[in-house]
């Protein structure tokens, strides 16, 4: 690539800066579907697309009360520069969130604070990766993570998963062949638990599996886990971390379990990489908020939080209900995975249809999704649909499945 060919060309806008940028923003690609989305987010438009969590039903009062609280007795630190790896108080009270998770050997030194946990990738990716280096993750995973990696000149590979996740020997061939290519592995990227998009959940035996073979070939795990407390039915099974702790990173976050607004998560590391990751949240923020920690450890302290997840459960399962009742009715003739917790159903479509092209008719009947072809590095996903039901109501997530099927049919019928 000549420094010619960098950089970001926005819509008709020609950047004066182009030949400046560094060739690692090639990667810094704006979603083709992005400007669909800012139609989509008109009212009458169906959106069966963002992942946003459905913040309306907690519990005001109690986030005003802890915001009170918080300015009343730590307003003076909240107000002020705090430490790398983020406030202690808050650090104590993420480990009883991953004591849910099965994790019961961390201390809170162990935890560094983040802006959310797609900072905490960030953080990751700068920390481990070169260009050309490779990150395995399952087919399909998260955009935001493929979007990081690529940021920072990886390559990602993607590995088969099914009903139970990610395969082990699907992992075992994927490092066989890049090992022989010459490829510098650095880590797998999993989001074992609801997967977003895929809708699985790895079982414990592949959990077991899938950290065996990454130990045995010296690859580091990147357990990424924003959904794990929100399942419908059963817990999910103990975090990866819960059965190593040399091998593995964590990351947790509130975004899914209190609110995303608020931007604390965390990352769970072995000692060296945790100072490391220390380090390089100094040198990008000096500090995550002190502030938002404060809001969040006081909420924690006041409120019967695990009542209030237990609520967010309760609302996205009605809403998973309502996608799946709606799907049988009126695509019978599709597939698709419906999750046993988190936000997405992961629709699969017949090869005549192409979900990237078949967005704007689908728009223009007020309904959006996200295409499969989002969720993948290496160009596929044409016959696969992510629809969240996080956000909207079971009604309109059944008018938006009913507009759905009504431009799927008109387009097996052209
Ligand atoms: N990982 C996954 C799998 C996600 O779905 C998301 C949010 N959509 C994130 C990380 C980032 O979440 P946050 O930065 O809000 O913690």
């Amino acid at each position: 690539m000549t420094s010619g060919e960098r950089g970001p060309q926005t819509g008709r806008t020609f950047d004066p800066w182009y030949s400046s940028y560094a060739e690692r923003t090639a990667g810094l690609a704006a979603s083709e579907v992005r400007a669909l989305f800012a139609v989509a987010s008109r009212p009458e438009v169906v959106s069966l697309a963002g992942g946003m969590p459905y913040v309306k039903a907690l519990p005001e009062e109690l986030i005003d009360s802890a915001f009170r609280a918080m300015m009343r007795e730590h307003g003076s630190e909240a107000l002020q520069y705090g430490g790398g790896q983020g406030i202690p108080e808050v650090r104590e009270q993420i480990l009883q969130i991953m004591a849910l998770e099965g994790i019961v050997d961390a201390s809170p030194d162990d935890i560094v604070t983040t802006t959310g946990s797609q900072h905490a990738l960030d953080l990751v990716a700068k920390l481990f990766l070169d260009p050309g280096d490779v990150v395995l993750a399952e087919s399909p995973s998260y955009v935001g993570a493929i979007g990081t990696f690529r940021s920072y000149q990886a390559q990602i590979v993607h590995v088969d998963l099914d009903d139970d996740g990610l395969i082990p020997e699907a992992l075992e061939q994927s490092i066989a062949r890049l090992r022989a290519e010459g490829k510098t592995l650095k880590f797998l990227y999993t989001i074992p638990n609801f997967n977003n998009p895929a809708a699985v959940t790895m079982s414990l035996e592949r959990r077991a599996r899938v950290l065996e073979i990454c130990k045995r070939e010296h690859i580091l795990i990147l357990e990424d886990n924003p959904y794990g407390l929100l399942y419908f039915g059963e817990p999910a099974p103990p975090a990866i971390r819960s059965l190593d702790a040399e091998h593995v990173i964590y990351l947790g976050s509130f975004s899914k379990i209190l609110s995303p607004g608020l931007r604390v998560g965390w990352a769970l590391a072995p000692h060296a990489i945790r100072e490391k990751l220390i380090l390089a949240v100094e040198s990008s923020i000096l500090s995550p908020s002190t502030f938002n920690q404060w809001v969040v450890t006081e909420y924690l302290r006041q409120s019967d939080w695990q009542q209030q997840i237990a609520g967010f459960r309760a609302v996205y399962k009605e809403r998973r209900d309502a996608m799946d009742q709606a799907l049988r009715e009126h695509l019978p003739q599709l597939s698709w995975t419906s999750p046993d917790g988190g936000f997405f159903t992961w629709l699969r479509l017949t090869p005549e249809l192409d979900s990237k092209e078949m967005l704007p008719r689908a728009v223009t009947e007020l309904v959006a999704y996200t295409p499969g072809t989002a969720f993948y590095a290496d160009g596929r996903g044409q016959q696969e649909i992510r629809l969240s039901f996080c956000y909207p109501t079971p009604d309109r997530i059944r008018l938006g499945v009913r507009r759905l099927a009504n431009v799927i049919n008109g387009e097996l019928e052209l």
